[in-house]
């Protein structure tokens, strides 16, 4: 498959190029050339398959010709290899037609080891098969720099730094990202908030006294984590549905999650209702309802991964949605960096609704979610999960509805007391997280120390 920016600089590169950029030269996304249904032949050899055979199949379709189908086959099998669930995405029964899609079997307890797992062995045969060494750094309000951490270390030819706002991510969530062994992975408490580490990382990417370090980028922009991601709607969707649409609705910050679940159905899965949950940031909510992108303060939540303001990821939707257009794209992120907000056309505005609606739960109803669900089904939400349970619920969906289940909730005890009175059981894996020991280095907010700091320890 070829892809090509968003902002439409012409070019077109392979699937290996966009894993290893992350963004597109013009600081635009990829997408590919084109997405079309598969033959129904095809997908009938979907059904009853296990998770290894899809995520096997669809993933190797997004990496040709760069990567090789058996390449590609091996690195699904390592990545998976890392879960501790046998059927990798569970479903869990609520009552009558309302369903849990437990995505936080991996070695970080939540969804974003389900692309980070094998995006790592991905990058670590394409940068082998290039001879090279790259240095993965991400900025993290929690849950990705664990994941990716967990997703790099240890490996060959790559070296992982993790940029976290001081003191302003969960317990668990630091302890899950500092206790790694590994000496390929640096963490980093950066005096600021998560804007100011997302600023550092964007900074250095433009940098080039910090070429040397060969900066990769594995943020949720990243193609190949949507790619990854798309295996466990397309597997979901026909374990449920016996043939007919089933309904998603999906705990949203940057975008990611949900859009595999419209990639799966664009491949012709039967993926229903898009429905993407907000808490009280809620940037899209807005958008859907009156066609206005507009910024605003973020604010701290109980769900700290979706307190996001600009949702990375929409600007593929939008790209979807105006059909290509991308001198529009280009115009409507120019204003939102800019001027903070940008208005869509009804055209656009009307696309994007046909495949997606949005919706907002406030604080006191994903505590009250969290509580109700406890007592009525003996089930713990993560606070992120709450949002988009409370939908579903409230929401009148026809067929199965299916709640994304972003993380587990002992990531996220004070909630869980707050909500319920008690703490999830702590799953085994974070027994060893909460005893060993911490390695982490306090930095100030300044890009150009930290690209100093790293170049002198890669030539020491
Ligand atoms: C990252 C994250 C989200 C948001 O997912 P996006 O793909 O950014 O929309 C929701 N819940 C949890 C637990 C997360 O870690």
């Amino acid at each position: 498959m070829k892809y090509h920016s968003t902002r439409g600089d012409g070019t077109s590169h392979g699937f290996a190029a966009t894993l290893l950029a992350g963004l597109a030269p013009d600081g635009g996304l990829f997408v590919p050339e084109r997405i079309e249904p598969l033959a129904a032949s095809t997908r009938s050899d979907f059904v009853g398959a296990d998770y290894a055979t899809v995520a096997r199949d669809i993933i190797a379709r997004f990496a040709a010709p760069d990567i090789e189908p058996a390449a590609v086959a091996a690195s699904v099998d390592r990545a998976l290899s890392a879960f501790t669930h046998p059927a990798i995405a569970p479903h869990k029964q609520l009552d009558q037609d309302r369903w849990l899609l437990e995505l936080f079997h991996g070695p970080t307890l939540a969804f974003k080891d389900y692309a980070l797992q094998f995006v790592g062995e991905l990058i670590e045969q394409q940068l082998k098969r290039e001879g090279r060494h790259a240095t993965v750094i991400c900025a993290t309000s929690g849950d990705t720099g664990a994941a990716a951490a967990a997703a790099f270390a240890g490996r060959e030819n790559i070296s992982v730094v993790v940029l976290h706002p001081a003191g302003r991510v969960s317990e668990v969530q630091r302890r899950q990202m500092t206790t790694l062994p590994h000496a390929n992975v640096a963490n980093f408490a950066i005096d600021g908030d998560f804007d100011d580490c997302q600023a550092m990382v964007k900074a250095l990417f433009v940098d080039p006294e910090a070429a040397a370090l060969n900066l990769t980028a594995v943020n949720s922009i990243n193609w190949a984590r949507i790619t990854c991601q798309v295996a466990y709607y397309i597997w979901s969707s026909l374990r449920l549905g016996g043939g007919g649409p089933v309904n998603y609705i999906v705990p949203t910050g940057n975008f990611g999650n949900i859009l595999a679940a419209d990639v799966a159905r664009r491949l012709g899965f039967p993926v229903g209702r898009l429905v993407l949950s907000s808490n009280d940031n809620d940037v899209l909510p807005r958008f859907f309802e009156t066609g206005r992108m507009e910024r605003r303060e973020t604010r701290q939540t109980i769900s700290p991964s979706m307190d996001i303001q600009v949702s990375s990821n929409f600007e593929r939707a939008l790209w979807f949605a105006a059909e290509g257009d991308t001198t529009a794209v280009t115009e409507w992120q120019r204003a939102l960096t800019e001027d903070r907000a940008f208005d869509v056309d009804t055209e656009t505005l009307g696309r994007l609704r046909e495949r997606f609606s949005a919706v907002r739960c406030t604080e006191a109803e994903a505590l009250e979610e969290m509580a109700r669900t406890w007592r009525e089904t003996g089930e713990m939400l993560c606070p992120h999960t709450a949002t988009a349970a409370h939908a579903a619920r409230t929401l009148d969906l026809e067929g199965p509805v299916v709640v994304a289940a972003t993380a587990h909730p002992a990531k996220f005890p004070d909630a869980s007391r707050k909500a319920t009175g008690h703490e999830p059981p702590r799953p085994e894996l974070l027994e060893a997280v909460m005893e060993a020991p911490e390695r982490y280095r306090h930095h100030a907010a300044d890009a150009g120390a930290l690209r100093d700091l790293l170049l002198e320890e890669t030539q020491a």
